[in-house]
């Protein structure tokens, strides 16, 4: 097992700007829409570093009068909203139903006091992000709504971790899969011989509490146990940590690393590239590292 801390992960200002995230930024001269009285927007905040947010949501931030935002949202991209009143709608599993049924709620009584609203959600709202009922809820309510894409933890968090969660020579699909249902158990629904036959690379959500279940349903499955797997936790944040383990000892691993939700945990030989392409290591002063973790040549080699 290895853990390395993003000693890279940076949050020293743009050159020339004392304070990127107090400092005002425009917009690119553009049509952009306009949040109008009454309107929600469920937008992605992406999974942390301020800067992988999208133009459209930066669009939003500067427009909306009520932010509703959740846990996984770093608190510094609110900062670029001064002005607007933020309502936090953390949670974390426990009972969900009933407190997603107010949050819904309470974007509808919002927009029906004619504010101008950002529903502002972790990574990407329609990714295991239950943004499409909230969604629902909005339209049923005669809600007018637009939806703004996030940048997935499991993709952009991934790439943090210099993990492309596609390679050519690993992998020619990729299953996203939650590791809890709302009653917090691994979900039983899930066919896990199937997704292990199928699947070269398995990016897992919301894992961190289930690591032994699916561990073992996936190795019972066939798979191999010496498969490399690798943990992100805190992707893109100043406290992004990276877990190098393979399947057989990943829940071993995890326990004894201690490292806390929220993590993206990747199951597959794409986690070997981090070897390669861990960025992360050169921003804190490593050389670059020639190596060929999957052992195929160099891709120019291959034509
Ligand atoms: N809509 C979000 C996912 C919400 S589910 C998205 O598209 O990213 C919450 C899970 O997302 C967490 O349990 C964790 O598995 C993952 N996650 C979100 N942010 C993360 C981060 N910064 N680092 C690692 N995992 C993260």
């Amino acid at each position: 097992m290895r853990v390395e801390s993003a000693s890279g992960v940076s949050t020293r200002p743009a050159r020339g700007n004392n304070d990127p995230m107090t400092d005002s930024i425009s917009l690119p001269d553009h049509q952009w829409p306009t949040l109008e009285p009454g309107w929600v927007w469920l937008c992605g905040a992406g999974p942390g570093d301020p800067g992988l947010l999208t133009l459209h949501a930066l669009n939003a931030l500067r427009q909306a009068d009520a932010i509703v935002y959740d846990a996984l949202v770093d608190e510094r991209i609110l900062d670029w909203a001064p002005e607007a009143e933020k309502i936090y709608a953390g949670k974390r599993g426990g009972k969900p139903s009933a407190k997603q049924r107010d949050i819904s709620l309470r974007l509808v009584e919002l927009a029906q006091a004619g504010r101008r609203v950002l529903r502002l959600k972790g990574g990407d709202p329609f990714v295991f992000g239950r943004g499409g009922e909230e969604a629902q809820t909005l339209v049923q309510h005669g809600v007018r709504l637009r939806i703004i894409p996030g940048i997935s933890a499991g993709i952009g968090g991934l790439a943090y971790a210099g993990i492309p969660v596609t390679h050519r020579d690993v992998n020619q699909s990729v299953t996203f899969v939650t590791g809890h249902d709302q009653s917090g158990a691994t979900p039983s629904s899930l066919d896990w011989a199937a997704i292990s036959r199928g699947s070269q690379v398995i990016v897992i959500y919301m894992g961190m509490i289930a690591t032994g279940a699916i561990a073992g349903a996936l190795l019972a499955a066939g798979r191999d146990p010496a498969e490399p797997v690798a943990v992100v936790a805190g992707a893109t944040t100043p406290a992004q940590q990276v877990l190098e383990t393979r399947l057989d000892r990943m829940a071993a691993d995890i326990a004894d690393s201690r490292l806390e939700p929220p993590a993206i945990i990747c199951i597959g030989r794409a986690a070997l590239m981090r070897q390669v392409l861990d960025w992360q290591d050169q921003l804190a002063g490593a050389a670059p590292r020639d190596l060929d973790p999957l052992r195929r040549g160099r891709p120019a080699e291959q034509g």
